[in-house]
């Protein structure tokens, strides 16, 4: 079995959803297929809900009719076939009444992630039907009765695949089923999500739990690229990585994957391929256990960074220091992405500063306190970069631009810089002049 999920520009229009409908048909086999909502429509969703907790009447009313009309027109263009066009359109004013009533009924977390779904329940049956249309026997599966994801970062698939194996009855050796992307029922069996762009992960997750042979996902980009190409000119995409590097990238601001996108699938070593729904015949890029080359691979960068020094003079000589600064992040749940230490300071950064405050307020009575936001980490990544013969270039953007963190040498196959983010697409564009410009095809070094 292999899972695709094709995300919201490939179900945009009927004429991606038509593609779709026939890369769908060129690959072999059983497979199950998670969609995005058409792109912008959880936009518009967060817009919906934005409004209902603002008591705002008649722009709700507007985003409503906008909502459906997008969709409505879709089904007609889609589904030329006037008799099962008006069933399908029939499907369709139920699934609208349905959330009708949910928008000007009680208005709570709950059904804010309801409202916040709703997109990929819209997409899904309007994707099937259109499969039907053209009498392909698709299966729509309700991810709402097996996306149990009760802990986002550790899902269990075990339990995921225990439900769904129940609905994967179809024996014919290229059954179709189609799924939600993005949904799940959180510990309490409460309808919640992923997270944003989360529908990559629905894919990862379906594919560790039921072993699948691959997981591919599809998007509107020919894969990752060796550097962020809204920036920097000249980048090419990476036919391969390691599931170590591309969970680097994924989750220092690569943005064409959710960045957790790769953990289910790492101990099953099941491959996922980055491929372009508007341009198939491109390899894309395969994400794997195999190792193809060596060395300096790609740069990515992350923004929203804000670093923390904490300086004493406690800490000079002393143990268990930076246990109980620790412990205060981890108390106040948040994450640290990046840390460097000298005698007598420690600086580290998080990207989550909901609970700064608090953690700002606990950490006072150990020292001086330093904040600065609006930082980026710039993420430099391929498998032993540190052995390779440029690396050492990449120090040469301490002399162009102030660096406020280097982190080298936490692995083999990364190094990661913080700067402040208006320096940012500069610290790209010359990393990218002094690590790729002189050899512009294959940096990896052969081992
Ligand atoms: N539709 C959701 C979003 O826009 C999930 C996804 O597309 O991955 O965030
Ligand atoms: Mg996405």
């Amino acid at each position: 079995m292999k899972v695709l999920k094709f995300g919201g520009t490939s179900v945009g229009s009927s004429n991606s959803i038509k593609n779709v409908k026939s890369i769908i048909q060129s690959i072999d086999g059983q497979k199950i297929i998670v969609l995005s909502a058409m792109s912008g429509v959880t936009n518009l969703l967060v817009e919906i809900s934005d409004n209902i907790h603002l008591g705002n009447q008649t722009d709700l009313i507007r985003l409503e009719e906008s909502l459906k009309n997008k969709h409505l027109e879709l089904v007609e263009t889609l589904i030329p076939q006037s008799e099962i066009r008006s069933v399908v359109l029939q499907g369709l004013e139920k699934l609208f009444a349905e959330f009708h009533l949910l928008i000007h009924g009680e208005f709570s977390e709950n059904s804010a992630n309801q409202i916040l779904i709703f997109g990929e329940t819209l997409s899904t049956y309007i994707f099937n039907e259109y499969l039907r249309s053209c009498n392909i026997a698709s299966i729509l599966l309700n991810a709402k009765k097996f996306m149990f994801v009760g802990n986002l970062e550790n899902p269990d698939t075990a339990k995921i695949n225990q439900h769904l194996q129940p609905f994967l009855k179809n024996i014919s050796e290229d059954a179709i089923y189609i799924t939600q992307g993005f949904v799940r029922i959180d510990k309490f069996n409460r309808i919640s999500t992923l997270k944003r762009g989360g529908s990559d992960y629905t894919a990862t997750i379906i594919g560790a739990a039921i072993d699948a042979e691959e997981v591919q996902i599809w998007t509107d980009i020919d894969g990752f690229h060796n550097n962020d190409p809204r920036y920097v000119a000249n980048t090419h995409p990476l036919s391969n990585l390691s599931f170590e590097e591309a969970a680097e990238l994924a989750y220092f601001g690569a943005k064409i994957l959710h960045p957790q996108t790769i953990s289910p699938v790492i101990e099953k070593h099941i491959p996922i391929y980055l491929k372009n729904t508007f341009t198939p015949e491109l390899h894309g890029t395969k994400i794997s256990s195999e190792i193809h080359s060596k060395g300096l691979k790609a740069i990515s960068a992350k923004d929203g960074i804000t670093a923390i020094k904490i300086k004493s003079n406690r800490m000079l000589m002393a143990h268990g220091f930076l246990k109980k600064i620790f412990e205060i992040f981890d108390f106040h749940e948040t994450a640290i992405d990046m840390i460097t230490t000298s005698e007598i300071a420690i600086s580290l950064t998080i990207d989550d500063t909901k609970n700064l405050d608090l953690i700002l307020n606990d950490l006072e009575e150990f020292g001086e306190i330093t904040v600065e936001m609006e930082h980026s980490i710039i993420c430099i990544v391929g498998e032993g970069l540190i052995e390779d013969a440029n690396t050492y270039k990449l120090f040469e953007i301490l002399n162009e631009i102030p660096v406020r963190m280097i982190s080298y040498g936490g692995s083999l196959n990364n190094v990661s810089i913080l700067v402040a983010s208006e320096n940012k697409v500069f610290a790209l564009k010359a990393l990218h002049q002094k690590l790729f410009s002189s050899k512009p095809v294959a940096i990896g070094l052969k081992f």
